[in-house]
């Protein structure tokens, strides 16, 4: 325990919670701690991650161990893996069974870079995952669309949830990235009706952010169950 308060304090990772996992000292213990795939550790390769970041080192053990999280870290710190790791390792392998986890992020750019990232990491693994375009929110019946993971604005989730294509009562992951913005006015009640949506009792909820404003924070602790806070570096840099 220690040795884990010694070690944050290097990678400047603030926590806050009860029972926090120490953070990863290197992406190995994916596989020694979390028994992750090879794929997974190849792509790391591959795509030049060489060793984790401070916010990845911390968020990716707290969700694995299956305990909601408020992410604060800047801009280009490696939050999408921090997400996208515990969710690929989580599901496991690809189902048909539903959407069993939801990203949304506040922009279709932010989205759609989103998607890329998760597809690159996910290289050589059958995994759905899918961006929800304008096409799909007209045309696509997610009950006949196999999706593991889909990636969305608040905006086009709720519309095909509202034209009762969209079944998000089995989700597993909902991750609100760039949350300081998704809690913006005119999303937050977007927002609020995906939230409502993934009515499983057994979900796990992230928000990941490069800022934790106050009420954002006030906000959020009303959706969220003993929730693990890590902020890198200071709050509101
Ligand atoms: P954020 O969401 O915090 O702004 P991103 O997840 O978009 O940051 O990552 C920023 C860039 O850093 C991306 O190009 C991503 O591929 C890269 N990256 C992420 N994690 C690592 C890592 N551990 N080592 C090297 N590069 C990384
Ligand atoms: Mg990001």
């Amino acid at each position: 325990l220690e040795e884990g308060c010694s070690f944050r304090k290097t990678h400047n990772i603030h926590v806050s919670g009860s029972n926090i996992p120490s953070p990863l000292q290197d992406f190995t213990e994916l596989r020694s701690r979390y028994n992750c795939k090879f794929y997974l550790l190849r792509n790391l390769t591959e795509m030049g991650f060489k060793e984790p970041t401070p916010i990845q080192r911390q968020a990716i053990p707290v969700l694995l161990s299956g305990r909601e999280c408020f992410a604060c870290a800047p801009t280009g710190s490696g939050k999408t893996f921090a997400f996208i790791c515990p969710i690929l390792l989580k599901l496991k392998h690809a189902s048909k069974d539903g959407v069993r986890a939801v990203i949304l992020c506040p922009t279709r750019e932010l989205a759609a870079q989103t998607a890329r990232e998760c597809k690159k990491l996910a290289k050589g693994k059958k995994f759905y995952i899918k961006l929800m375009t304008k096409q799909l929110t007209k045309s696509a019946d997610f009950s006949k669309l196999p999706c593991d993971i889909l990636i969305s604005t608040p905006f086009r989730v709720q519309f095909a949830i509202r034209k009762k294509k969209l079944d998000l009562s089995k989700v597993e992951f909902l991750i609100l990235d760039e949350s300081d913005k998704l809690f913006e006015l005119g999303l937050v009640e977007q927002v609020d009706a995906v939230v409502k949506a993934c009515s499983n009792p057994s979900i796990l909820r992230s928000l990941f952010s490069a800022t934790l404003p106050d009420t954002v924070e006030e906000l959020a602790r009303t959706i969220m169950h003993d929730a693990v806070r890590v902020i890198i570096g200071r709050k509101n840099s």
